[in-house]
Parts: structure tokens; sequence; C-alpha cells
């Protein structure tokens, strides 16, 4: 499909290359929707197999991050940023300060951020070229570390369905099936463990599985392909995305899919198994928005009181779509989309008189006049 069309068809407003050989940068920035603000996204560096494959991603990834700005009640659009390179071999000072410079002159519409490969170190390089990049170290007044608050919402999320499935938001005896000991999996498990539930969880890296023992001391370690077969009331997915698919989706005996990882759904179509096995799914773009909740407030001053707040709303939305997902009778993914896309169209109507102060936004007409 020719780009532009492509374009289109997804609703993009705009693609920038960046290059600069003097430090081996080559980066894609995707703004994919601004009705709600300026586009946050993260930057992840990977060696992509061709540009094809990175440009691929970049669309993919910032019209995600359009909804789940949406769908969280955050003024914020959807935008992301791939940097094709080896995340060994070819970060630098001078590259991310390069690409720091490329961010300041779009002028605050991407803001970016950490994402797979990227780390505080690489964010604080960025900083000193730009203030339009979040998830910046707490020394330097930023938010720091995302995952617990990721931790955190997904553990809202997991307690609306409780109570949707449940009657009761408590996860006391509850039974969780959790992939994926990580960043996310460790804080999530801890939660869990104080809340009383019973873990059984799985990872393939040592050092994660030895430090999710010491977060949650009574979770048992299941081998990483048993984990789908764990009865239990709910599995947690914070490893990968596409887990519920054609081979695992019957071996679940959970009431509940709710964890971290992002597209859950290897198809759409696996949304509308789980339901027709009453399974509850829960909406995995909101539940695992409360890292994005946090640096958003970086730049009116984090302070954990707030975004805690912030990470708390996302029990009730959860709720919400629950709600129109029973209403509409449609699954709970499509249901997901439906609040997104119509905050999205509701804003952008409003948006459609004018306000005046002409002189405002021809600057230089005004001043021909005046001098
Ligand atoms: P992470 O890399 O710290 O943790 C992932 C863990 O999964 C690692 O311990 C890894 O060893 C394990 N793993 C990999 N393959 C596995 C397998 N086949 N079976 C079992 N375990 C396996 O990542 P994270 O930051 O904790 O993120 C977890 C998930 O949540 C990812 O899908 C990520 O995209 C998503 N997410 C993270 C955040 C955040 O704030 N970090 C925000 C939104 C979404």
């Amino acid at each position: 499909m020719a780009l532009f069309e492509r374009l289109y068809s997804q609703g993009h407003e705009e693609v920038v290359y960046f290059s600069d050989p003097t430090c081996n940068l080559k980066v894609i920035v995707a703004i994919h929707n601004t009705i709600l603000g300026p586009a946050l996204g993260g930057t992840r560096m990977w060696q992509y197999s061709s540009e094809e494959d990175a440009l691929e991603d970049v669309l993919r990834l910032s019209k995600g991050m359009t909804y789940k700005a949406a769908v969280s009640g955050l003024n914020l659009g959807g935008g992301k940023a791939v940097i094709i390179g080896d995340p060994v071999k070819d970060k630098s000072e001078a590259l991310f300060r390069s690409y720091g410079r490329f961010i300041e002159s779009l002028n605050g519409r991407y803001i970016t951020a950490e994402d797979v490969n990227i780390g505080v170190s690489d964010i604080d390089h960025i900083y000193t070229e730009t203030n339009n990049v979040t998830g910046v170290d707490i020394a330097h007044g930023g938010s720091g570390n995302p995952s617990p608050w990721t931790a955190l919402g997904v553990f809202r999320g997991i307690e609306a369905s409780a109570l949707k499935v449940f009657g009761d938001r408590s996860l006391d005896g509850k039974v969780v099936a959790l992939q994926g000991a990580g960043s996310v999996g460790c804080y999530l498990g801890e939660l869990l463990h104080k809340a009383g539930a019973r873990i059984y969880f799985t990872d393939i890296n040592e050092k994660n599985i030895e430090r999710f023992k010491e977060a949650a001391p009574n979770a048992e370690f299941v081998g990483v392909n048993d984990i789908y077969d764990v009865e239990c009331d709910i599995y947690a997915p914070c490893a990968l995305g596409a887990t519920v698919n054609d081979e695992t989706i019957d071996r679940l005996k959970c009431k509940i899919v709710a964890g971290a990882a992002n597209n859950q759904l290897k198809e759409p179509r696996h949304g509308d198994i789980l339901r027709q096995k009453n399974i509850l799914y829960a909406p995995d773009y909101l539940i695992n928005a409360g890292g994005l909740m946090n640096v958003s407030i970086e730049f009116e001053g984090w302070t954990d009181a707030k975004a805690r707040r912030m990470v708390d709303t996302i029990y009730d939305t959860t709720l919400k779509i629950f709600k129109i997902s029973d209403e509409k009778d449609i699954p709970i993914y499509q249901a997901t989309d439906f609040l997104a896309e119509e905050r999205l169209r509701s804003i952008k109507a409003i948006k459609g008189s004018y306000l005046g102060n002409l002189g405002h936004r021809f600057p230089g007409r005004k001043n021909r006049h005046m001098h």
C-alpha cells in the first residue's frame, strides 16, 4: 500500500524520519493523533530487519498510544518513535542528544519517554537537548521508574474484574497464575501477596525468579509451559503479547484474564472466544496505563499522591467498560475501543468553533499593522 494511503487508512497525522550520519542516528517518529493533546509515547531501539518493519512497528505502536491515552482520560495524543540500531553497540551520548535536538524541532507535538531498550540514562541525554521528554530521573525532577505504577493499575483492574465476576473486589484467597516476573510482574506479585492472593508464577530468568520469591514469599513456581494449565481464578500475563491464542485458549482454567502485557489477544477473535467461554478479559491497554499516567503528570510537577490518585481511576474505568460491554452486548475489547473513540469524537467536536484572538494566531499580520 502506498504510504499516504496507509496513513489515511489508520488515521496518522505525521511521520518524520530523522537522520544524522555523524552519530549513526536513524529514527522514525510517528504522530498518530493529537486531538486530545501532544502525542506522548516512548522510543524503542531495535535492530529491525528492514526499514519497512520499523515503519510498520511505529505506525502500530503510535496508534495504540492514542487509544491508551484516550480511554485513560488523559489529555494526550498518541505517538511513538523507533531508533533503528543495535542497543548494545550503537548507543552514544551524541546519538541521544542529536535525537533530542530533532524532538525539539517538533515544537512539542511529540513527547518521548522510555520504551524497549531505552533507559533512564538515555533519556537524560535527550533531556539535555529538549524538555519534550518524560520518564526523567527523579533526581532531575522526573517521575522515575513507571513499572510500580503500571503494576498498581493492573492490580486495580484485577480488583474491578473480581468485583464483576465474584461480587467482591477483595483478592484474599484468590488464585492467580502470573506469567513474567519482570519489572511489572514483580511489583504486581508483591501487591497480590499483600492482598492475600495465592500465586503461581513462571519466568525464564533466574534472577527475576529469585527476586519474585522475595517479593511474594508464598508464590509457587511452575514451568514456563505449565502456566496455562493452572487451575486459577485469574491468569495475569505480564511477559509477552499474544499469549491468548489458538494453542492456549482451551487450556486456560481461569475466570479472568488481566495482566500488564500489551496486546494479549493474538487476534480480536480470541476476545470473542473468551467471552463465549465466560472468561472475563480486562481491557489490557487500559489496565496497563498506570505507567503512562505517571509520566503524564511530570510536566505539572510529579508527586506520589497525584500519581496514585490518577492510577486508582483505572478501577472505575474498567467497571465502566464492563458496563458498556453488557449494555451493548459486545466483547470487552470492542467496548474499550468504543470508549476511546467516543472520547476522541466528542473532544474533536467541541474544537470546531473559532475562538477569536486573530492577532494571537497570526502574529506576523498583527505586527505589520503595529509597526
Ligand atoms: P520486563 O522485561 O521487565 O519483564 C518481562 C519478564 O517476562 C522478564 O522477567 C522475562 O524473563 C519474562 N519472560 C520473557 N519470556 C517469557 C516466557 N516465555 N515465559 C515467562 N516469562 C517470560 O518487562 P516489564 O517492564 O515488566 O513489562 C512486562 C509486560 O508489560 C510487557 O509486555 C510490557 O510491554 C508491558 N507493559 C509494561 C509497562 C511498564 O511500565 N514497564 C507498561 C505497559 C505495558
